[in-house]
């Protein structure tokens, strides 16, 4: 019925018991997660986590208005049950908890800061019951968090479809491979002048019979977080490798692959895959990029670094993908053996106008280029972008301006009538 460390109910009580304890049935549920709570276990200990639950549990109460239900729903998570409330009040309610949870915490003469993402669930007339509502008010908080944490979220039916479809794509992944429903799709990266096709990123994709197309921004975080990525990420190269040395034969004996790896990837493990790869494709290591994206970040350790050192050794490249967007973009520059970087989209959509992407791009260059990296631009999609991009000194341009990623056979006709243009024009 109570929860021994902070005194209030449990989830499972207050759901069963809500008809009964609210005199009416309930009407609304929020549910609360801290944001960043597992840093206070980590660096102080859960003695001062336990003490920092407790005073949320405190501050909660403090918050709630008369007759309205409080109870641990989980190790972070708290969730209150609201009788009779309208949907505007309901905010500024999560707004005060949001606010209250946010004020740093003193424990033994030291400031802890949490934050709050609060999912919020209504029940206009009859519908669900209260086990269903805080399910709904649970999906909004997940919403939350992906959005950015510390803030509200109502349930929507829109949000039901996307937990929907999550669900389903974390099922289906697992043996999507051994069904062979990826393929690569491969897009351009151009030289500046004169405009050449140097390299083909590869980049994956999911098609599921029932759910369709899917974005590996949505299933890549997906098999990192499941642990899939590491066969995932084999068959890739392993694919890659074989596709660009057939080419590297046929039509394009100096273009070079560039493949997309989770940082989860760079281990032990990793370093002998890369070196059978290379052998069993016969593809020269000189031809092989590696992108590493900076928006997951990069565990520090000396195995990583062993790793990347021993697959540099070899002769492949490293590239950090989507620079800038990360925490981490100068000390990656620092402590990584990298080649090069690929400026993120989000810099160059501001181009050509824009003064603060103008500011942000001519100092990544002088970065990069006084260590002697290779700079590409991802993402140019107007000949105005091109062309400021030129003129400021990237190496390498990439984008819709250039080509689309397409499957294989398309890349490489695009490819030649590319060539032949170019050969035509000199
Ligand atoms: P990324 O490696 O930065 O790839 C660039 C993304 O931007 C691709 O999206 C590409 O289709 C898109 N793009 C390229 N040019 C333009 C443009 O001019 N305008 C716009 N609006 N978009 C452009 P995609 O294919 O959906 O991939 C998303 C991300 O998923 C990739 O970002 C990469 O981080 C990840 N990813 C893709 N394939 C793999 C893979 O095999 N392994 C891993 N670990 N991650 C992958
Ligand atoms: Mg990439
Ligand atoms: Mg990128």
């Amino acid at each position: 019925m109570f929860d021994a460390l902070t005194g209030l109910y449990s989830r499972a009580y207050v759901i069963e018991r809500a008809a009964l304890l609210l005199n009416s049935s309930c009407t609304a549920a929020l549910f609360i997660n801290l944001d960043d709570f597992r840093r206070v276990n980590e660096t102080a200990g859960y003695e001062s986590g336990d003490r920092v639950l407790r005073a949320v549990a405190h501050r909660l109460a403090g918050a709630a208005r008369a007759g309205d239900l409080i109870a641990r729903s989980g190790s972070d998570e708290f969730l209150v049950l609201i009788d009779r409330c309208e949907a505007a009040e309901l905010a500024r309610y999560a707004q005060r908890v949001i606010a209250l949870i946010g004020a740093p915490f003193a424990i033994d003469g030291q400031y802890f800061t949490v934050g709050a993402s609060v999912g919020i669930a209504f029940r206009s007339e009859g519908g669900i019951d209260t086990g269903g509502l805080v399910r709904n008010a649970e999906m909004a908080m997940r919403t939350a968090k992906r959005r950015g944490r510390n803030r509200l979220q109502f349930f929507t039916q829109d949000i039901q479809g996307e937990m929907e479809r999550r669900i389903k794509i974390e099922s289906a992944l697992p043996q999507a491979l051994a069904q062979g429903e990826f393929a690569l799709a491969w897009q351009p990266i151009v030289e500046r002048e004169p405009v050449r096709t140097v390299c083909a990123e590869a980049l994956l994709r999911w098609t599921h019979g029932e759910l369709g197309a899917i974005s590996p921004a949505q299933f890549v975080p997906i098999a990192e977080r499941t642990g899939l990525i590491e066969r995932l990420g084999d068959w890739v190269l392993e694919q890659a490798c074989v596709r660009a040395e057939q080419w590297r034969w046929s039509v394009a004996p100096d273009l070079c692959v560039a493949v997309n790896i989770s940082p989860l990837q760079l281990n032990r493990r990793f370093v002998s895959k890369v070196a059978h790869i290379l052998e069993s494709s016969g593809l020269s290591p000189a031809a092989l990029e590696l992108e590493i994206t900076e928006g997951a970040p990069l565990p520090d350790t000396s195995a990583v670094i062993s790793s990347m050192s021993a697959i540099a050794g070899m002769g492949v490249k490293f590239v950090i993908d989507d620079f800038g967007t990360g925490f981490s973009s100068l000390s990656y520059l620092r402590r990584f053996a990298v080649h090069g970087l690929k400026i993120d989209r989000s810099f160059v959509a501001g181009l050509p106008h824009e003064s603060r992407s103008i500011a942000i791009v001519e100092g990544m260059l002088k970065i990069a280029h006084s260590m002697g990296l290779t700079v590409t631009a991802e993402g140019v999609e107007t000949q105005e972008q091109a062309e400021c991009l030129r003129d400021y000194g990237v190496d390498r341009l990439q984008g819709f301006l250039f080509g689309r990623p397409l499957e294989h056979a398309g890349f490489i006709d695009d490819f030649r009538r590319r060539a032949g243009r170019d050969s035509q024009a000199l």
